[in-house]
């Protein structure tokens, strides 16, 4: 056994070995060792021939499935190996093999899994200067690839993988290599690369897999005929899947070659920054617009959701036709809630359809398929006044099927169990036979009763008695003092201290019954079971696509709730480049999260007279919220969802931007600095004219000369070269000098109200610039002690006259002086200097003091 053991590991080395010894799983060795520290198990030991004991530590097979989900959690992949044969009928050593590698990315099981979300697993490869990313989720068969060709291709596939953050990636070794030096995949936490055979992604061997899997004759259907790179991610995929899941898969019968296909790009920081699927700050979906849009009723809805706002749509007419079902859907409020009420009670048929492809489907899934079909025809009953293009679409995909309901309604019971092995799930009046072996098997009890009072009175002993035992079976029992009275029929079997036991024909024959009719009924169960599941396979197709119908149908619904419950408008999608218009446009997070009443907003960019906005005013103004509500309406514009202004009119736009704040590549080893200037050279190079562009406080992470020089320079090259359309907020006030000396750029201040000393934020976006910061009064506001804030004042004032000489000296007097003696009075000055908070013209004013003083 030990030696069959290590042949087996030898060929998963990469995995923790559970190795079926009877009722438990095993793992020897160095798994043994990890694994009991890991999950703090007993370590203990085993004779295996060798002059050592060898480590072993064993979990029951009962409870495996939280230990691997803690492993597998742990980033470990697990191998199990199973007995093939029956111990008790088997002749020397059992057969055992590995049936399943779980890993990460290959989880099948609800309880593992999250039903809100996509499991995905990925390949990514790179050829030259090609790469391809290919993924899956095998509990749905959703398969689909994209490929990347350039000098950037490293960096694209990079973004892809961010945006599906799959659960486990897999690799060839040249992109492995390339991944090294990709700032996307070093900056992103995505789960760690592994590389995979070489073989596999040969195009031939890739090509003839993809084929075999999907039994067609070429590649051609699926769109990627000749495309050799998406070839090869997607067979080296499908032979790790097949490799690790050990059957064929059956739900990854199609795929879906992404490219050309029409979506918005959104790149991870676009993502990340407008907080699409979690906050910035605290990575909770609670703030993100996903938390905002989701009033999904089913599983399938909400997964379909996230894919939906991480996929903007970017074509006039898709955007239409859905918008079009989502007002038909406003507008009919109460059949709305019916729908919504009617989705409620539809199970994740998705799934189902995967765990029939995946042969793990359980009698509590076919009770869950039955009750989600039956009712399928309410839903389309209730979609029957609608005419929207999209509506029409997806009641043309509610498949009814109403055999497979029928049968599954016939065949199993109510509250079925999740097992199967114990039977008990098939419905009774279905088949004769099975019937009559659960009448054998629960009259047995009875039967054996009945035999004994009568075997009682034909032979007058008073306390004769029918036993069970496990090793004899079931006899008659006869005491001692009565044994004279045995009839001849009884045929003895054994002989205990004051009694002997006995067994007839009789007996022979229903204990034969009983016993057998057990295991017959569960036989057959079985095969019922086994018929119900092929007949479900013959219809995966359909249900996977009346899944998808239905996961659409839950998300469009729930754009339209939310957009009525928060009285949201339906914009008019422009072409591409064409004029922006919002009036009276709403943050939909801010809004919902805060307290505060919500200032709408305009935003008008013609792309002719204005294309960039320069927005000054003050911190804790509104800008930011100001400029992000811009880029998330238009975003929510091309999911075909209504949005939060009084009326709107949206251009098609091929790219959203963003540039915010510092982000939290800060840990990572990078600079402020450096992070803010990598976002602005990818946003320079790839901008065109018809993207929207979101820039805060570009320059902000160097030194005030240094940061205005760089915000001027890149404003006047967006505006002049690129002529995207711009949201630019800055603290440089001296940008906004920039609309008179350039076309097209116009400025606007958040306007605030000063009063006593403090400033009260009016959050109104006027044209004009702001020409004063208030950032003590924000301070103060802030908490910063008023002895603090009017030091500052003075500071301030002094600055504002010039007067720096003298500032600078009063302030040795105040603070406690660490300053060398021997200083000069010019390097007192400096040393004393606040560069990061002055502005541009009290630095000069430094200057040229200095400079001054110097001369003198
Ligand atoms: P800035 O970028 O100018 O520093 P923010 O955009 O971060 O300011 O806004 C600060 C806070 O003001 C936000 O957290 C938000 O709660 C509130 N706020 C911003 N804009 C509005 C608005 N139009 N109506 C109501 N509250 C707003």
């Amino acid at each position: 056994m030990m030696r069959h053991y290590l042949q087996i590991k030898d060929q998963y080395k990469d995995c923790v070995l559970f190795y079926r010894l009877g009722d438990f799983y095993e793992m020897f060795f160095d798994d043994a060792k990890e694994v009991s520290a890991l999950l703090d198990l007993t370590l203990t030991g085993r004779d295996c021939g060798l002059e050592e004991r060898a480590p072993m530590c064993g979990i029951p097979f009962h409870a495996a499935d939280t230990y691997i989900a803690r492993l597998v959690a742990l980033g470990k992949k697990v191998a199990i190996c199973e007995q093939l044969s029956d111990p008790a009928t088997s002749k020397g050593m059992v057969d055992r093999d590995v049936v399943r590698v779980v890993s990460a990315g290959t989880l099948i099981e609800d309880e593992l899994l999250d039903e809100r979300s996509n499991n995905f697993i990925a390949c990514a490869y790179k050829s030259g200067e090609e790469c391809a990313v290919a993924y899956t989720d095998i509990t749905t068969g959703e398969f689909c690839v994209s490929s990347f060709s350039g000098g950037n291709c490293v960096s694209e596939a990079g973004e892809n993988l961010v945006k599906l953050s799959p659960a486990e990636i897999i690799v060839n070794d040249e992109f492995l290599l390339a991944a090294r030096d990709c700032p996307v995949l070093k900056y992103n936490s995505l789960p760690s690369f592994s590389c995979y055979v070489p073989w596999a992604f040969t195009v031939r061997r890739a090509e003839n897999s993809l084929l075999e899997q999907f039994q067609t004759k070429t590649l051609a259907p699926f769109g990627i005929a000749g495309k050799d790179i998406a070839i090869s991610a997607c067979g080296a995929l499908v032979e790790y899947l097949r490799e690790t899941q050990k059957h064929a898969l059956k739900n990854l019968d199609g795929l879906k070659y992404l490219n050309g296909r029409k979506t918005m790009m959104l790149d991870s920081i676009a993502i990340k920054n407008l907080e699409l699927t979690k906050t910035l700050y605290e990575g909770k979906k609670r703030g993100s617009l996903l938390w905002l849009l989701d009033k999904t009723q089913t599983g399938m809805g909400a997964r379909l959701l996230t894919n939906l706002i991480l996929n903007p749509l970017n074509s006039r007419e898709e955007i239409c036709f859905r918008l079009d079902g989502v007002e038909e859907l406003f507008n009919a409020t109460v059949i709305r809630i019916g729908i919504a009420e009617t989705l409620k009670g539809i199970r994740d048929i998705e799934r189902i359809a995967g765990k029939i492809s995946n042969n793990n489907l359980t009698p509590r899934d076919c009770e869950n398929l039955a009750l989600s079909l039956a009712i399928v025809p309410s839903l389309k009953f209730q979609l029957t006044g609608f005419s929207s293009p999209v509506l029409m679409k997806i009641v043309s995909e509610l498949h009814e099927l109403s055999e497979i309901r029928d049968l599954l309604k016939a065949t199993i019971v109510e509250n079925a169990p999740v097992a199967v092995k114990d039977g008990g799930f098939i419905r009774e009046g279905y088949n004769k036979d099975l019937d009559e072996f659960r009448r054998i098997r629960d009259g047995g009890a009875g039967m054996i009763a009945e035999m004994e009072t009568r075997e009682r009175d034909a032979t007058g002993i008073k306390n004769l008695k029918i036993k069970y035992n496990r090793v004899f079976g079931y006899m008659i029992e006869v005491t001692n003092s009565f044994k004279d009275k045995v009839p001849y029929h009884y045929q003895r079997r054994q002989t205990i201290a004051n009694a002997e036991r006995y067994v007839t024909d009789e007996l022979k024959e229903v204990e034969e019954k009983i016993l057998t009719s057990e295991e017959r009924s569960i036989k057959l169960e079985l095969a019922i079971f086994e018929d119900v599941k092929s007949a479900l396979a013959d219809n995966i197709s359909k249900l996977k696509e009346l899944a998808q119908a239905i996961a659409f149908l839950d998300c469009l619904v729930s754009f339209a709730a939310v957009s009525k419950e928060r009285n949201y408008c339906k914009p008019q999608i422009g072409p591409l480049g064409g004029p922006l218009k919002i009036i009276d446009g709403r943050h939909p997070v801010v809004e919902a999260l805060s307290k505060e009443r919500f200032v709408p907003n305009d935003t008008t960019m013609d792309g002719k007279d204005t294309s960039i906005m320069i927005i000054t005013g003050p911190n804790m103004a509104g800008k930011s919220t100001y400029m992000r509500q811009t880029a998330l309406i238009v975003l929510m514009a091309h999911l075909g969802c209504f949005v939060p202004a009084k009326s709107a009119e949206i251009p098609v736009t091929d790219r959203i931007f963003t540039r915010v704040g510092a982000s939290d590549n800060l840990i990572l080893d990078q600079s402020t600095f450096m992070v803010e200037m990598t976002e602005v050279a990818s946003i320079i190079l790839n901008a065109t004219p018809d993207s929207l562009l979101i820039l805060d406080e570009v320059g902000r992470g160097t030194s005030t000369f240094d940061g205005l020089s760089i915000a001027w320079a890149v404003l006047e090259h967006l505006a002049q070269k690129i002529k995207a359309k711009t949201l630019f907020a800055t603290h440089y006030h001296e940008l906004t000098e920039l609309e008179d000396k350039i076309e097209g750029v116009k400025n606007y201040k958040v306007t605030v109200k000063e009063a006593a000393g403090t400033v009260i934020f009016l959050r109104k976006i006027m044209r004009g610039g702001a020409n004063k910061s208030f950032g003590i009064e924000v301070a103060k506001l802030a908490g910063v002690p008023a002895e603090v804030t009017a030091r500052a004042k003075e500071i301030l004032k002094k600055l504002e006259k010039n007067d720096i000489a003298r500032g600078a000296a009063q302030t040795e007097e105040i603070a406690v002086s660490e300053e060398e003696p021997s200083l000069s009075e010019i390097e007192k000055i400096l040393s004393e200097l606040d560069l990061d908070n002055l502005s541009p013209m009290q630095a000069f004013m430094v200057l040229s003091d200095l400079s001054e003083k110097v001369k003198r």
